[in-house]
C-alpha cells in the first residue's frame, strides 16, 4: 500500500515537473535571427589572419556557433542578404524593413536580431529606426573578427544581443545596437575604431546601457522619435530619392556640390568643418543647388556636438537645413527618408531637431 503511494506521488510529482518544464519552454520569447552578412559571417585563411572574407557563413552555421541560445529563445533564422555592409543599399534595407514589419505583426514574434557587417551598420541601424512600425525589440549586431578568429567577438555578441531581444525592458526603445556587452541607440551610433571590438559608441549621448550576466541593464532612453513613433512609411516605397555626402576641408572646391547636382541628387548634405561650416565657394553652390530645388543638410565631419543652427551660417537666408547632432551618414539617411514626404528646408528641419 505505502510503495503504490509513494509511485503516484512520485508520479504526480514527474507529471508536475514535466508540465512546468513545457510551460517554460511555451513561455521561451521567439526572436528572428535575420542575417545580411559582414565580418560577423567572415571566414580567415587561418586563425590570426587579420584578411578575411566577409559574409561567407550561413545564418544556420552563425547561430549553432552559439551555446546557449536556444535557452534564452525560441530561435528562427532567415538569410536576407550575404554581403561585406560596405556593399548595403536601398534594395536590402527596404526589403529588411518590409520583412521586420511583416515578422513583428505577427503575435508570436517577440523581437529581431539583424547580423550585419560593421562598417555601415549606423546607417541600417538609423534607417530602420525611422521606418519600424513597433514597439518590439530590434536589434542589430556585428564582430570585429572573423568567425574563424581566435577569440572571435561574434558568438558573445550574438548571444547578447538575443538576450537583449528577448527582455521586456527592452520595448519601446528604438532600433539597438549590442556588442561588446554596450546597448548603443540607434539615433547617436557611430564606428569609432577600424579593428577594436569596442568600435562602437553612442559619441553624444553615451550607451543606453549594458548587458550584464546576460540581462539588460538601462541607464538612459532617448527622447528622439523613433520606430513605433515614426512618420515615415516605406510600405508602398520601392526605392528611396537620391542623397549624396560632400566633404568640406581647406582649399575645398565647389566641384561635388555641383557634380552632386548634375547627376540628379535630390539632396546634398555636406560634412562641413567645425559647426557644419564649408569653404566660400561650396556654400556659394549649396545655395545655387536650393534655388534648384535640392535640399541641402549642412552636418559635421566633427565625432561630437552639433552642427547647429544659427551659428556662423544664416541658414534661413540660404534655406539649409542644420543636422543638430545628426552625423552625415545618418544625415543623409534621415535627408533620403524625410524628401519621401517634403522637401521644404523649414519641415525638413523640424524632422532634424525631432528625430
Ligand atoms: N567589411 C565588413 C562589413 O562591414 C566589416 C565588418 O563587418 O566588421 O561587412
Amino acid at each position: 500500500m505505502k510503495t503504490r503511494n509513494l509511485r503516484s506521488i512520485c508520479g504526480m510529482l514527474i507529471m508536475a515537473l514535466l508540465v512546468s518544464f513545457t510551460a517554460a519552454a511555451q513561455g521561451k520569447p521567439t526572436i528572428y535571427i535575420l542575417a545580411t552578412g559582414g565580418t560577423i559571417a567572415g571566414q580567415g585563411a587561418t586563425n590570426i589572419a587579420a584578411g578575411y572574407k566577409a559574409g561567407v557563413i550561413t545564418v544556420d552555421q552563425l547561430v549553432n556557433a552559439v551555446p546557449g541560445l536556444d535557452q534564452v529563445a525560441t530561435i528562427k533564422a532567415e538569410q536576407v542578404a550575404n554581403i561585406g555592409s560596405q556593399d548595403m543599399n536601398d534594395e536590402v534595407w527596404l526589403k529588411l524593413a518590409k520583412r521586420v514589419n511583416e515578422l513583428l505583426k505577427q503575435p508570436d514574434v517577440d523581437g529581431i536580431v539583424i547580423t550585419h557587417g560593421t562598417d555601415t551598420q549606423e546607417e541600417t541601424a538609423y534607417f530602420l529606426n525611422l521606418t519600424v512600425k513597433s514597439d518590439k525589440p530590434v536589434v542589430l549586431v556585428g564582430s570585429m573578427r572573423p568567425s574563424t578568429a581566435i577569440s572571435a567577438d561574434g558568438p558573445r555578441n550574438i548571444y547578447t544581443a538575443v538576450a537583449c531581444a528577448a527582455d521586456k525592458e527592452s520595448k519601446g526603445r528604438g532600433v539597438m545596437v549590442v556588442m561588446d556587452d554596450k546597448i548603443l541607440g540607434a539615433d547617436d551610433l557611430t564606428k569609432t575604431n577600424t579593428i577594436y571590438v569596442e568600435t562602437f559608441q553612442n559619441p553624444n549621448y553615451g550607451p543606453l546601457g549594458i548587458m550584464y550576466n546576460g540581462k539588460p541593464v538601462y541607464s538612459r532612453t532617448t527622447l528622439k522619435r523613433h520606430t513605433y513613433n515614426s512618420e515615415f512609411d516605406v510600405t508602398n516605397l520601392t526605392a528611396l530619392p537620391r542623397v549624396e555626402i560632400v566633404l568640406s576641408y581647406s582649399n575645398a572646391t565647389d566641384l561635388f556640390i555641383h557634380s552632386a547636382v548634375n547627376a540628379g541628387a535630390k539632396g546634398i548634405v555636406t560634412a562641413g568643418v567645425g559647426n557644419g561650416n564649408v569653404t566660400t565657394l561650396m556654400q556659394n553652390a549649396m545655395a545655387e543647388a536650393v534655388k534648384k530645388g535640392v535640399a541641402v543638410v549642412r552636418s559635421s565631419r566633427i565625432m561630437t556636438g552639433p552642427a547647429a543652427q544659427w551659428d556662423e551660417i544664416d541658414d534661413d537666408k540660404y534655406g539649409f537645413t542644420a543636422s543638430w547632432f545628426i552625423n552625415p551618414y545618418r544625415a543623409r539617411v534621415l535627408l533620403m527618408l524625410a524628401l519621401t514626404k517634403t522637401n521644404d528646408y523649414k519641415e525638413i528641419q523640424r524632422m532634424f531637431v525631432e528625430y
